[in-house]
C-alpha cells in the first residue's frame, strides 16, 4: 500500500494503547501525544510503556516511518523572552528523547511565534537554533516542521518562512516539514481550485524542495481562504470539500509518508480512512 492513512488518535491510560486506538480505525498510520499535550510536567515513560507501545505497534504492522508524534501546545521555540524559550527548548528535547526512546522517527510541532517581541526574521532564526540545540543532543528523530494557519503572531504560514527556518538548521537530514491542508488554505493556499492545487505543490517544491515533505495533516477548514483562522473540519463538510481530497489521496506526491485526519468528530475517522481508501484510483 502506498497510501498510509490514519488520525491522531488517543494515547490516555498510556502511550501503548495510541497504536491499538489506530488499529479501531483501520488506520496505517497515525498521530499521538508521548505527554499530556496541555502541561509542562511529564512523568518519564516506564520500560513498560516502551516495551507495550513497541509490541502493540510491531504486531499490527505500524512502522515507525508512519507515525508522526505530536509535542506538546505550550512550546514556542521562537519565543522572544529568554526565560520562556529556555523552558520550551528543555520540553522540545524531553519529547525529542521520548521519541528516541519509543523507537519512532519523526516528531511534529508548530514553529512558535513572536508574540510582537521580535521580528519575524529573528523569530524565525531563533527556531531554528532550537532545533539545532535539540538535534544535537539526540539521534535519529527527524525534526517536522508544522506549517501554520498564521493566526496572531505565529510564524510558519509562508512557504518562505518555513524554508527560512530550514536554511537555518545545521543537520538538514533531520529536519523535514509537515502540511496541515487546513493551516495551508485559512493561510491562503488554494487548494480545492485546480490550479490553485497545482501552484501550491509546485511552490512547495520550488521553495522548500519535496524531499522536505515528511507528513500531511489532512484536514478540511471551518473558515474560509486566507481567514488565517485554524478550524478544522471533517471532510467534505468545510470549504476544501470533496473534491480535493479525491485529488489528494490520487497523487503520487503524498506516497510512503503518514497522511494524518485531524478532523474534530473523531466518530467519523473509520469512515473518513475508508472514503478516502475507496477513492483511490477513481
Ligand atoms: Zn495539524
Ligand atoms: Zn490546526
Amino acid at each position: 500500500m502506498k497510501k498510509h492513512i490514519g488520525a491522531h488518535v488517543s494515547a490516555s491510560g498510556g502511550v501503548e494503547n495510541a497504536p491499538l486506538n489506530a488499529v479501531a480505525i483501520k488506520a496505517n498510520a497515525f498521530a499521538l501525544f508521548t505527554k499530556n499535550q496541555r502541561q509542562w510536567h511529564a512523568s518519564p515513560l516506564t520500560a513498560t510503556n516502551i516495551r507495550k507501545f513497541k509490541e502493540n505497534c510491531e504486531n499490527n504492522n505500524l512502522s515507525a516511518d508512519y507515525i508522526l508524534p505530536h509535542d506538546s501546545y505550550l512550546i514556542n521555540l521562537g519565543h522572544p523572552i529568554k526565560e520562556s524559550l529556555e523552558k520550551s527548548r528543555t520540553a522540545f528535547l524531553d519529547e525529542m528523547q521520548r521519541c528516541e526512546q519509543l523507537g519512532l522517527k519523526l516528531l511534529n510541532f508548530h514553529p512558535g511565534g513572536h508574540l510582537n517581541g521580535m521580528s519575524v526574521d529573528d523569530c524565525l532564526k531563533t527556531i531554528a537554533e532550537s532545533i539545532n540545540i535539540a538535534l544535537d543532543k539526540t539521534e535519529g528523530v527527524t525534526a517536522v516542521i508544522e506549517n501554520t494557519a498564521g493566526q496572531g503572531s505565529n510564524v510558519g504560514n509562508r512557504f518562505e518562512e518555513l524554508a527560512q527556518i530550514i536554511y537555518g538548521v545545521e543537520d538538514k537530514s533531520r529536519v523535514g516539514i509537515c502540511i496541515d491542508t487546513c493551516h495551508a488554505f485559512t493561510a491562503g493556499y488554494n487548494l480545492p481550485a485546480t490550479d490553485g492545487y497545482h501552484n501550491t505543490w509546485n511552490d512547495f517544491d520550488r521553495i522548500i524542495g519535496r524531499d522536505y515533505l515528511k507528513a500531511i495533516h489532512l484536514n478540511d477548514s471551518k473558515k474560509p481562504l486566507s481567514s488565517r483562522v485554524d478550524r478544522h473540519d471533517n471532510l467534505g463538510k468545510g470549504f476544501l470539500g470533496l473534491n480535493f481530497f479525491r485529488m489528494f489521496i490520487n497523487d503520487d506526491r503524498f506516497n510512503h509518508i503518514p497522511i494524518i485526519l485531524e478532523t474534530p468528530d473523531e466518530s467519523l475517522w473509520a469512515e473518513e480512512i475508508q472514503w478516502l481508501r475507496g477513492k483511490i484510483g477513481e
